[in-house]
């Protein structure tokens, strides 16, 4: 299995605007005086090795949505920004393939706007034949997406697109076969609740849980969720936050920090942690500190540990 993220951001989409350009190019720039860059290749590899990856890329900008690959169909989890890239790239590459699906299964973590907001750009959802299949634990999804594209938010219902779009509902603590993959989902703390989602194929596990706050005094919903991960080759984690807005003024505010990540994912006994649902207001250079904070603190919590620590962006894929 590998994950692929199309979105990243928790709350709203956040774009790198000019003078967030102009200061990658003048710190590129500025360290490339002394380089004798004479070839395309040579600019190219002094891109890659010697420039940051806060300078030479982005985190990027589109909100929760993350392709699960390993099955026959497509297999995303929710439905932010991110899914209208994954649908644009269906449209061009995967579309044309003889051979690819035409089932696209999309769980939903919980239906706040970050979560559903890139479904009215979804082509495919508008391509007769297609089938698209929306998972989710909440009574009221339907609602949801009905209400989203109803005037006067939207000018296109959603009874309107053309594709088969079909509302299935899940229990927390029942294991489900979906493309193939079994999936358990499982209840987190949020204002008005989301759900995590396990998924087990070949041998591999991926743990997608965003939109989840772990408190410090719930030492008993941190143990289900920890049993919930436990040995899971990748775990996508709600690190939203670091520790001290967690427990200061952030607190109840549904999210968690890259520090309960750390400690939940040792005691899991997780393979890879990818930190998820970045704060929409940090820049990339802010992203990079938290993400070396976040392994400088792997190193004093558990020195030995070999878990692996990555931070989301829009076009990272993991191996599980
Ligand atoms: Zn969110
Ligand atoms: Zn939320």
């Amino acid at each position: 299995m590998k994950v692929y993220f199309w979105g990243s951001r928790g709350s709203l989409p956040a774009s790198v605007n000019a003078e967030m350009v102009e200061r990658k190019l003048f710190e590129a720039v500025s360290a490339s005086r002394t380089q004798p860059l004479e070839s395309d290749e040579a600019v190219r590899e002094f891109i890659r090795k010697k420039i940051p990856f806060s300078v030479r890329g982005s985190y990027g900008g589109n909100t929760s949505c993350v392709e699960i690959k390993g099955a026959d169909d497509y297999v995303l989890c929710d439905a932010g920004t991110g899914l209208r890239d994954f649908g644009n790239y269906y449209m061009k590459a995967a579309a044309k393939k003889e051979d690819s699906s035409k089932v696209f299964h999309i769980l939903i973590s919980h239906p706040h706007w970050d979560h559903i907001q890139g479904f009215p750009f979804f082509v495919p959802a508008y391509v007769p034949g297609h089938h698209v299949r929306i998972y989710g634990c909440h009574d009221d999804l339907e609602d949801a997406f009905i209400k989203q594209q109803s005037p006067p938010f939207f000018p296109v219902p959603l009874q309107a697109m053309q594709a088969d779009i079909s509302f299935h509902s899940l229990k927390p603590g029942i294991t489900y076969d979906i493309a193939g993959m079994k999936v358990l989902t499982i209840e987190q703390n949020h204002p008005g609740r989301s759900y995590g989602y396990r998924f087990s194929y070949g041998g591999k596990v991926i743990v997608y849980s965003t939109d989840a706050e772990h408190a410090e005094d719930s030492l008993e919903e941190q143990s289900r969720f920890v049993d919930f991960s436990r040995g899971a080759d990748v775990l996508i984690f709600d690190a939203q936050y670091n520790f001290l807005e967690t427990i200061d003024m952030k607190e109840n505010w549904g999210h968690s920090s890259n520090i309960k990540a750390v400690e939940m994912a040792v005691d899991a006994g997780v393979k890879k942690l990818c930190l998820f649902h970045s704060e929409h207001s940090c820049n990339d250079e802010n992203l990079d500190r938290f993400l070396n904070d976040t392994r400088d603190y792997l190193a004093i919590h558990a020195d030995s540990s070999p878990l692996q620590i990555f931070l989301a962006y829009d076009g990272l894929e993991l191996d599980a």
